[in-house]
């Protein structure tokens, strides 16, 4: 089978694939209170032509996806986009990235489907500040969701961004929920990937501030070994049952051992988070491309996976700031 590798040797395996830009909460971090400009139904990606692109992929060595968005429940039928994905047995994992807010009724199936991973987007323990800072009030929902998913088969990560005063009273909360509850908490750090760029902080909530912040508080931390392409480093509080994690997502410090690619909505491909997509899948396949003339051109694009994100970030040519949502781009 030929591999996809980049020219620093790393392979990829990880497809990230968001299935939708819509979004039903409007997360502060993420986008503006009116939300973004969403495109015509007919410029996403169909489910037909998602499942094309990850065959094709997987024959390359691609052998994980993520699947995220925007909200990937608000895109109709998207468990049965699931059932479709569950038939490619070259996928070992199929993961997603949710707020969860629409999923309870769904936990049953996603176990069925044997899921991996559901990484739940969770920035409050609070129902008043989670309000402010997605501005909607599903706390009850999403807090739903974590217990099912908590005693469900699935691997339950919860996503909490850090935002300088928003949540950071909240960090030690969070861990403190690793105590009884067999899941694991990841603190990523904020980007300007906002639809705005980047917003006024009072500090810079980094991994250094974040690991510092809970060292201060708990006697020993533990270190945990995580796998060679973990987006998070990780950590343990002894006799807890579940871990913890900072994802040093705008420090940038993991890109050496990146696996990863990303297909936007509309299946703009794009190499590195930071980049600004390198060619548009949807439209060669609309334009007739066979499977060899992707696989030709998937071997080809991952050779300019730039070295890390702030080669992605400098080279941009269209927006030099970032500031586009991450909702159009998939986080
Ligand atoms: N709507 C789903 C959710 O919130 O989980 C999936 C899409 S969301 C864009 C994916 C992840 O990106 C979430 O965990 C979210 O917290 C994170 N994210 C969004 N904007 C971000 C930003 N500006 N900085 C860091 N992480 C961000
Ligand atoms: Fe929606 Fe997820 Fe962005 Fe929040 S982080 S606005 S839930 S896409």
């Amino acid at each position: 089978m030929e591999h996809l590798t980049d020219n620093f040797g790393r392979q990829i395996s990880y497809l990230r694939l968001a299935v939708t830009d819509r979004c039903n909460l409007r997360c502060q971090y993420c986008m503006p209170a009116h939300g973004i400009a969403i495109v015509d139904r007919k410029e996403l990606l169909t489910f037909k032509e998602m499942y094309r692109i990850t065959r094709v992929l997987s024959e390359l060595g691609v052998n994980k996806v993520r699947l995220t968005g925007g909200e990937p429940f608000v895109r109709k039928d998207f468990d049965k986009f699931l059932e479709m994905l569950s038939f490619n047995d070259l996928l070992d994992e199929i993961n997603i990235t949710t707020n969860g807010a629409l999923i309870a009724k769904h936990i049953s199936k996603l176990e069925a489907l044997k899921i991996n991973t559901v990484n739940l987007s969770i920035d409050s323990l609070n129902k008043e500040n989670f309000a402010k800072i997605t501005r909607r009030d599903v706390f009850d929902e999403v807090y739903k969701t974590l217990e099912l998913l908590e005693k469900s088969s699935i691997e339950l990560k919860l996503n909490a961004v850090v935002q300088s005063g928003a949540n950071t009273h909240e960090l030690i909360d969070f861990i403190e929920l690793t105590k009884h509850k067999k899941l694991a908490v990841r603190f990523i750090e904020e980007m300007p990937f906002n639809g705005i760029g980047q917003r006024e902080m009072k500090d810079t909530w980094n991994y250094d501030k974040i690991l510092k912040h809970i060292n201060a508080h708990y006697e020993q931390v533990i270190p945990i070994q995580s796998h060679k392409s973990s987006t998070s480093k990780n950590f343990k509080i002894q006799g807890y049952q579940g871990s913890f994690g900072i994802i040093p997502a705008f420090t940038r410090t993991i890109c050496n051992d990146c696996n990863r690619i990303r297909i936007t909505a509309t299946g703009l491909f794009k190499n590195c988070l930071f980049d600004e997509g390198v060619f548009n899948v949807r439209d060669f396949i609309r334009n007739g491309a066979s499977n060899d003339d992707l696989k030709a051109l998937f071997l080809s694009i991952v050779k300019e996976k730039p070295q890390n994100g702030f080669v992605a970030e400098a080279n941009r040519k269209r927006n030099k700031t970032v500031s586009e949502s991450m909702s159009t781009i998939g986080g």
